[in-house]
Order: C-alpha cells, then sequence, then structure tokens
C-alpha cells in the first residue's frame, strides 16, 4: 500500500484529460506538480479513435459565424443545452483550433494552404476541421507532444481509480489500484479533474471500445455528485453490422447517401432539407422506423440494416480523405466501400449526460472538477452535433484545467487520503471480489446487461420497456454484489478490472433508466413512443440523478435560456 500526493491530479489521459494538464502547467509555468492516471497506456484512450472532425468557427468571412454555431448546436440540442455555456463554448472553440496549430496539429488543408473544414449533421455551414479521418489520433499527439514540454507531469499509467475521496464537502484525491503490480494507491491532490470519458459500453452494439465504461461518472456518483441528463443517449445512424465500429459522419460530410432495401433515399422523406446531414437523433430514428416497416435489410442476430452508399463521393475523394473507412469496411464486413455499400444501423455512440459541472468544471464538491464526455455542463443538452464533442473536450478541458490551477496555487492546504480508505478498498478487491468462492460471473452479468439495455433502451423507448429494463438491472445490481474474479493474481489481474467496470456500468444503468422513466416527453436523443411530442412546460429541465442506498433519486434544474427562444425543430 502507498500513498503518493500531487498538486493537481488529472484522472483521464484522454483530449478532455491532456487538454486540461497541458492548461495547469501554462497556468502554473510548470510550477505545479502534476499527476495524470489513466487506466490504460496514455495514448490507447479512446480519444485517439475520433475521427470525422473537430467544431469551430473559422471563416467568418465566407457567411459562418459564432452566433450560427450557437444556434445549429442550441436547435440540435432539442433546446436542453445551457446557453450561456453554448455561448463560452462557441466563442472558444475556434482559439482551440489555431492553439492546436501552433503545437503542431496537421490539420487538413486548402488549396490554398488553410485549414480546411468539412460538413457535418445539423451544422449549417462546413466547420468541421478535420484530419483526413483521424482527428483524434493526430489531436492526441498533439497535445502529448505539447505535454512533454513540461518537466512537472507525472504519468501513472495502468492505474485504475476505484474511488474518489471526498471527505467534509472536500476531494482530497483518489484511490488507484496499480494494474501492473496488483497494489493499492492512494493519490491525493489539491485539485482532482474526472476526465474518464463516456459509458458506450452500457451497450453491446456502440461505436465505443470495451474500455468506455463510465467508471469516472460512477465514482463521482458514489461520493455524492449528482449526475446531470443521463437518459439522454446518442446512438449514432451509421454503426458498422455487425461489429458496430463508426462509420464516421464525414462520409455523409462528403457525399454520402443512405439507401433503404428498395433503393430508396429515404432521409427525403424525413429531413428534405438536410438529407443525410440532419442531426443525429433524427437520422438514427428515421433508419430504425425504415426497418420496423420492412424496408431494411434482415442483419445477422436481428442486427437490421439500411445501406450506406460512398458512390456520389467518388473513388479518389475517398482514397484521399476517407481512407480509415474504407480499411474498416474491408476488414470488419469484408466489403470494400468504393465498390459496394456498407450496412449500417444506430450504434450508442455518446453519452450527453454526465457528471453535473459549472462552465468551469467545477463539482458541488470544492477539489474536485469534471471536464470531456465524462462531465456535462450543459452543451449538448438532449442531442450532440457531430464533431461538438472533441472541441468540447478541448475547450472545457482547458477552462477545467485553468481553474483547478488557480485553486491549488492559492490554496495553503496539502490533502492526504486516509489508510484506512485504502485498505477498505484494498479489502473490497483482493477479500470481496478475488478472494471469493463461487458467486456470480461478471461476464455474464455484463451480456445481460447489454442485451437489457440494446432491447429496451435504444433509440425508441416507452413505459412497459424502461420499466422492464429497470426491473432486470435491479437484479443484475443484486446479483454484481456477489459477483466473483476467477483469477487470484496480484498483476495484470483483467477479470478484476472487467468485474469493476461492470460494476459501474450496472449502477450507471439504474441512473440512466431511472431517469428515462421519469422523462415523459421526447426530446432530442430521448424518444418515447407512449410520450411523442416535446412538452417545454414540465420538463424543460435538467434532471440531476442522487446516489442513495435505495437507488437514484432525482431532482430537476432549470436550463439556462439566453437569447434563443425553444421552437419547433424542423430540418
Ligand atoms: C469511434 C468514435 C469516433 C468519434 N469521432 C468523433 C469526431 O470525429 N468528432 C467529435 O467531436 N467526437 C467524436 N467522437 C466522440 C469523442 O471522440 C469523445 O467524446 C471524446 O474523445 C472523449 O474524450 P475524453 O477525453 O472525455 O475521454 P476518453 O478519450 O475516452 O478518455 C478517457 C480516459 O479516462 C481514463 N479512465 C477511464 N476510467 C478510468 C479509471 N477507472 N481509472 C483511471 N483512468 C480511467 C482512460 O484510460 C482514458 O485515458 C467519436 C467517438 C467514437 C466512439
Amino acid at each position: 500500500m502507498e500513498t503518493v500526493s500531487h498538486d493537481v491530479l488529472v484522472v483521464g489521459s484522454g483530449l478532455a484529460g491532456l487538454r486540461a494538464a497541458i492548461q495547469v502547467a501554462i497556468a502554473s509555468q510548470g510550477k505545479l506538480d502534476i499527476a495524470i492516471v489513466s487506466k490504460l497506456l496514455l495514448m490507447r484512450s479512446h480519444s485517439v479513435a475520433a475521427e470525422g472532425g473537430t467544431a469551430a468557427v473559422l471563416y467568418t468571412e465566407e457567411g459562418d459565424s459564432t452566433d450560427l454555431h450557437a444556434y445549429d448546436t442550441i436547435k440540435g440540442s432539442d433546446y436542453l443545452a445551457d446557453q450561456n455555456a453554448v455561448e463560452t463554448f462557441v466563442t472558444e472553440a475556434p482559439n482551440e483550433i489555431l492553439r492546436l496549430e501552433h503545437w503542431g496539429m496537421p490539420w487538413s488543408r486548402r488549396p490554398d494552404g488553410r485549414i480546411a473544414q468539412r460538413p457535418f449533421g445539423g451544422h449549417s455551414f462546413p466547420r468541421a476541421t478535420y484530419a483526413g479521418d483521424r482527428v483524434g489520433f493526430y489531436e492526441m499527439h498533439t497535445l502529448y507532444g505539447t505535454l512533454m514540454k513540461y518537466s512537472s507531469v507525472h504519468i501513472y499509467e495502468e492505474y485504475y481509480m476505484t474511488d474518489i475521496v471526498v471527505e467534509g464537502g472536500t476531494c482530497s484525491g483518489i484511490v488507484a489500484l496499480n494494474v501492473k503490480t496488483g497494489e493499492m494507491v492512494g493519490i491525493s491532490a489539491k485539485s482532482t479533474i474526472i476526465a474518464t470519458g463516456g459509458l458506450g459500453r452500457l451497450y453491446g452494439f456502440t461505436t465505443y471500445s470495451h474500455t468506455v465504461t463510465g467508471d469516472g461518472a460512477a465514482a463521482c456518483y458514489r461520493a455524492g455528485v449528482p449526475l446531470k441528463d443521463m437518459e439522454f443517449i446518442q446512438f449514432h445512424p451509421t454503426g458498422l453490422v455487425p461489429s458496430g465500429i463508426l462509420l464516421s459522419e464525414a462520409v455523409r460530410g462528403e457525399g454520402g447517401i443512405l439507401l433503404n432495401k428498395n433503393g430508396e433515399r429515404f432521409m427525403q422523406k424525413y429531413a428534405p432539407s438536410k438529407m443525410e446531414l440532419a442531426p443525429r437523433d433524427i437520422i438514427s430514428r428515421s433508419i430504425v422506423r425504415e426497418i420496423q416497416e420492412g424496408r431494411g435489410y434482415e442483419g445477422p442476430n436481428g442486427l437490421d440494416y439500411v445501406l450506406l452508399d460512398f458512390k456520389e463521393i467518388g473513388r479518389q475523394k475517398v482514397m484521399e480523405k476517407l481512407t480509415m473507412m474504407v480499411e474498416i469496411g474491408k476488414s470488419f464486413a469484408g466489403i470494400d466501400p468504393t465498390e459496394a455499400p456498407l450496412p449500417v444501423r444506430p450504434a450508442a455512440h455518446y453519452s450527453m449526460g454526465g457528471v453535473h459541472t459549472d462552465l468551469n468544471g467545477r463539482t458541488v464538491f470544492k477539489g474536485l472538477w469534471a471536464a470531456g464526455e465524462a462531465a456535462s455542463v450543459s452543451v449538448h443538452g438532449a442531442n450532440r452535433l457531430g464533431s461538438n464533442s472533441t472541441i468540447a473536450c478541448l475547450v472545457f478541458g482547458r477552462l477545467a484545467g485553468q481553474d483547478a490551477a488557480t485553486y491549488a496555487m492559492n490554496s495553503t492546504v496539502r490533502p492526504s487520503i486516509p489508510r484506512e480508505r485504502i485498505l477498505e478498498s484494498e479489502r473490497k478487491l483482493f477479500s470481496g471480489l478475488v478472494g471469493k468462492e463461487g458467486g456470480e460471473d461478471p461476464y455474464l452479468i455484463k451480456n445481460e446487461l447489454h442485451e437489457t439495455m440494446d432491447r429496451f433502451v435504444y433509440v425508441f423507448r416507452d413505459e412497459k420497456g424502461l420499466t422492464e429494463a429497470l426491473k432486470k438491472i435491479r437484479e443484475l445490481k443484486g446479483r454484481a454484489k456477489e459477483m466473483r474474479v476467477q483469477d487470484r493474481s496480484r498483476e495484470f489481474n483483467s477479470n478484476l478490472i472487467g468485474a469493476l467496470e461492470t460494476s459501474n456500468l450496472v449502477q450507471l444503468a439504474e441512473v440512466v433508466v431511472n431517469a428515462a422513466l421519469l422523462r415523459k416527453e421526447s426530446r432530442g436523443a430521448h424518444s418515447r413512443t407512449d410520450y411523442p411530442s416535446r412538452d417545454d412546460v414540465n420538463f424543460l429541465k435538467h434532471s440531476l440523478s442522487y446516489f442513495s442506498g435505495d437507488g437514484p433519486t432525482v431532482e430537476y434544474s432549470p436550463v439556462s435560456i439566453t437569447r434563443w427562444t425553444p421552437q419547433e425543430r424542423r430540418y
């Protein structure tokens, strides 16, 4: 058992975590001692998988404006985004693109050498700044290279945070498992920033890797931080069948089209002015409708699908700008998309909800911030626009880093993690889980969770399905308390990590489904067939789910409306 102490602790090394850490170093001119903790090798964070683009207004002289970006984002959010947060977001976004440019980001270029941008769904101007179809990979490398300039950064790779420690309303750090040795560590800090990413692995059919399990959101929730708007899960329209691997919106941004079994370009019916570049919630519903009404193709294991056709883009442009899509098509569907269309259906892709924070990433506890997909500021409201997440990680990662640095520089108290807290976690993991005889298999629990979420908490929901899902999840929650870990070793015990992640997922599933049951309206990605309309009178509000022993309790908070009055959403 070990304890270490730093000034600022960043948990998570994706775009949000790295951007926050760089800002701490900049703000303190390298004086603050910074720790980055990541359960993965730093560059294996899921952000490296971001494909299509990062939104920001760059060309006002060509007609784009921050007001337009704000309006698109707010309309896309079905008016649930906090408009004060969106105004900050769109104003700060261009600065982040240029900052990355100065730090060496190889943005794709126009023929005249200026930064290129491409169209993305729900944006009324082509403002997705990109680097081929690997924007996250290059952004991560750019941030990593920049971070390496600062000697005050300590990286704890393959350390799994089990819990956040809060005492008397102040966060003093975390307890983590050193995955390599199996030792428990208390890592204390004046400021702790949670940047642990989303929770895509609540679902079986998802674009996310197996590592995206909502650990940070679950740890905050257990510590008493409310989770905001958790009922809003985004389904990306074009998950490749059967794996769920993402086919970027950039495909449609560059001219790809969607076809049903009759060869019809069906988006004409649902969003005639935007077609395949309507927001994701609308396209996902359209695809599911086509399938439900018999105009989809029959797929394996019930994964019926429509087609994403690259023909209109032209082979040369595909080979120039969408090379990864070709690799994915060939490797995971056995189809070269320059020759034949790819089978797609909506896949769980993004969590609009997350740890409740203010604009600077502050949570309800002193010394604790959150940023990136783990957090909900909220700029995405009920439905995020494509290319608005990576930029949100940069903008709000910076703001959280700045605020956390200021706090740490002004704080004279150096907190510590009580030995008893570390021992308690040690006992929970190694006596409770690893040492157990008999008990429940975590992998079976996770599979049953996936089946439940894929079936009842998908693009369309209703009271009956959600009630059934909640009942099942509560059963799984009970069984998760009885989990056993077969592998008894200390070093690299991936069975143990799997069990901890499953336990977090089950906890978060209960929050998602409970909030979805209570929101008796359809807004953005939360589409209830039994309440098909948006209800601004009763539900223009954020849900806040709080931990309690009996399951989440939900309160609501108002949405900030500054300049854009909620209207009917048409495309
Ligand atoms: C395939 C795909 C493509 C996408 N493309 C785009 C795009 O083109 N444009 C766009 O705007 N958005 C895109 N998105 C969304 C966007 O990539 C993500 O929302 C964003 O990258 C999340 O970044 P993050 O920093 O919040 O988290 P992540 O990058 O997921 O990083 C999370 C970090 O937390 C660490 N962590 C997690 N749990 C623990 C724990 N218990 N202990 C210690 N460390 C932990 C992980 O190791 C990791 O370092 C895409 C998403 C997917 C799935």
